[in-house]
């Protein structure tokens, strides 16, 4: 009984995350639209999901984001990323732990559940250790946001890159979050359907859209 009682409190423990750290030169309202962010994020919900998804993060929901999460990354700094338009990044002496905000990361056109996906997909470039290639010279794929995309300097070969799991929750809540708004879930739709793009193997892009 003792021992039970001994091993629930330590798994407990181990399953509990020190809250996320902001250094101190992250401005208030920067740090508290990133929390609204991660709370959104971990609190939405959903039942089912597709086998890339579970093969991603396990569960269909928030629960499994913020495991991902947590799983790597301690604290969020603010930096330029080298690139005024990038939102964020996930380079520098802290990479192991750390996800770096950029003022572009504040921009009101930015929506919810887009600047969430911006954090699985740094937490992927910690993770990998590696940046994206270029889109090949030939792609004939041309984004909404970023239009032709040959030889952007923004691609994956496939889902194993950095935005496999961010495009894959995008798809997830579009399709199945149960406590999402309408709004919500077009957001997640419509920058599923570009950032997929940015995986330039056809059959990769097959498998992270499948239902
Ligand atoms: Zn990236």
């Amino acid at each position: 009984m003792i021992l039970a009682l001994f091993l629930a409190l330590t798994l407990s423990s181990f399953a509990a995350y020190e809250p996320l750290e902001y250094f101190r030169d992250v401005p208030p309202e920067m740090e508290r639209l990133h929390r609204s962010d991660i709370e959104f994020l971990y609190g939405l919900r959903a039942s089912k999901q597709s086998e890339i998804h579970r093969k991603f993060f396990g569960g269909p929901d928030g629960r499994a984001y913020e495991d991902f999460l947590r799983a790597r990354v301690r604290f969020i700094g603010i930096s330029d990323c080298g690139n005024p338009n990038s939102a964020a990044c996930a380079e520098g002496i802290f990479a192991d732990s750390t996800i770096w905000l950029t003022k572009s990361y504040m921009k009101p056109s930015l929506p919810q559940v887009l600047r969430a996906q911006i954090m699985l997909h740094e937490r992927m470039h910690l993770d990998l250790r590696i940046e994206h290639e270029d889109c090949p010279a030939d792609y004939p794929l041309a984004s909404k946001i970023f239009g032709p995309l040959a030889k952007f300097p923004s691609c994956d070969k496939d889902e194993n890159g950095s935005f496999g799991p961010g495009v894959a929750m995008l798809y997830q809540v579009a399709r199945n979050c149960t406590n999402c708004s309408e709004k919500v879930k077009a957001d997640a739709l419509y920058y599923a359907d570009e950032y997929l793009k940015h995986i330039y193997q056809e059959e990769a892009r097959a498998r992270v859209s499948a239902f």
